[in-house]
């Protein structure tokens, strides 16, 4: 299922020269993460139920370091809130639509992601995200000892 449009991706050169513009609207970065093993750093702006996220190389090889230099800055992605990432990977590609990835991995926040390549989605790069288990501790109501 999917709820919601979860944020919209940009790539941005500089994460602190491209904050301003959202800031000067009143909008808020709520918090900026590195993303190692995808090579960029991450600010998200909550807008509503959305949220709008600046995406910034950190290294020269990283997709948003190619994605600028091939198109410039702008508009990267579009993800969708997903209940079940794991079985939206295997319906896509059941139905014949490229995901990008295997297997869901580990993104910002901890959520699990996956990619749709733009040519089954109409020229968007579409993100499936699932946010990620709630911790151990969290799970149970307290007082539960099992
Ligand atoms: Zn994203």
């Amino acid at each position: 299922m999917i709820p919601k449009i979860d944020h919209i991706g940009i790539a941005v050169e500089s994460i602190d020269e491209a904050r301003g513009f959202y800031e000067a609207m009143g909008l808020e970065v709520a918090g900026i993460e590195e993303v190692p093993r995808e090579g960029v750093r991450v600010a998200m702006i909550p807008c509503g139920e959305s949220k709008i996220e600046l995406l910034e190389a950190t290294t020269p090889d990283s997709p948003i370091a190619d994605f600028i230099g091939r198109r410039g800055p702008g508009l990267h992605h579009l993800c969708l809130a997903s209940t079940d990432v794991r079985a939206a990977t295997g319906e896509l590609r059941d139905a014949g639509y490229r995901v990008l990835r295997e297997q869901p991995t580990r993104g910002a926040g901890g959520c699990w992601v996956q990619f749709v390549h733009p040519k089954s989605a109409s020229g968007v790069l579409v993100e499936l995200s699932e946010p990620p288990e709630p911790a151990e501790s969290e799970r149970r109501p307290i007082g539960e000892s099992r």
